[in-house]
């Protein structure tokens, strides 16, 4: 009988082992603020990261409310990426609800960043050269959070970062090709300045770097005014913002309505943006359909 109880403990013993010896081959639970730095995330880290996205598809990532969901996630993550440059209001409250100040990784650290009415334009990832920065930042985060695995985030962020290469080379001769009268256009909310430095095309839009203010009737007529004297060649819908804006900025301006731009966000999984790189070939497509001859 003894012996029997000591068999079962060994075996009871035995059965614990194997889920303490392997803790790591878990994914690792991170989060993202915000879908395009999940998106990221995803490339880097595949089936080793488990990604929670904050603020997901087609949603507007400047004036969200975080929810007590939200702050659990975060509080079980091992690291949690953000934006940086401001982009996200809310994060400080939402960092102190869960104690999770020391695990936050800025995507943007290292890029050069663009200053629009008096702060910081937190855009980044619209000119591919940041987008690559990002994923860089990611990699090492991931390398250092978890070193077993280093082998495979620095081949995943290799093979990644050339796919963006290729990209970044693919819009810059997209752009090149758009005659220079055409290339000055309007949005909805300014969310294309690193785009429009980097690739040159030129953008105005009525809401400012954020979306938190509504435009004033003021500004909306000095966009149509500006969208009537300088010959603007298209007004864009973008996929976080009313419609309606845009379609009346291009009703009052008599100016031609162009597609649906993805800015702060990718949409749907069966949408035209799922990813970063479908995102920007959407959108340099939209352009091209507008604006080329
Ligand atoms: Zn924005």
């Amino acid at each position: 009988m003894r012996r029997l109880s000591w068999l079962f403990l060994a075996m009871f013993a035995l059965a614990l082992q194997p889920a303490r010896a392997e803790p790591l081959r878990a994914p690792l639970p991170v989060v993202a603020s915000f879908s395009i730095l999940g998106d990221f995330l995803r490339q880097v880290g595949g089936d080793a990261v488990r990604v929670s996205v904050l603020v997901g598809p087609d949603s507007d990532a400047h004036v969200y409310e975080p929810t007590p969901a939200d702050a659990r996630k975060v509080s079980e993550a091992k690291l949690v990426f953000v934006n940086g440059l401001g982009f996200e209001g809310w994060l400080d409250r939402l960092v102190a609800a869960a104690d999770a100040k020391s695990r936050i990784i800025v995507a943007s650290a290292g890029i050069t960043p663009l200053k629009l009415d008096g702060g910081l334009d937190p855009h980044a990832w619209q000119d591919v050269a940041n987008g690559r920065r990002y994923v860089e930042n990611i990699r090492d985060a991931l390398k250092s959070a978890d070193p077993e695995r280093a082998a495979l985030y620095e081949a995943k962020a290799a093979a990644y970062l050339a796919t963006l290469e290729t990209l970044d080379k693919e819009i810059v001769s997209a752009i090149a090709a758009i005659p220079s009268q055409r290339r000055r256009i309007v949005s909805t909310h300014d969310a294309f300045g690193y785009f429009a430095a980097r690739y040159g095309l030129e953008f105005i839009a009525p809401q400012g770097v954020s979306t938190e203010a509504e435009p004033s009737a003021r500004d909306i007529a000095r966009i149509i005014d500006a969208a009537r004297r300088e010959k603007v060649a298209a007004v864009f819908l973008e996929n976080i913002s009313d419609p309606r804006l845009a379609q009346r900025l291009a009703k009052e301006s008599g100016v031609r309505l162009g597609g649906e731009l993805y800015s702060d966000a990718l949409s749907k999984p069966d949408g035209p943006a799922a990813s970063y790189v479908e995102m920007m070939r959407h959108n340099i497509e939209e352009l091209t359909k507008a604006l080329g001859r």
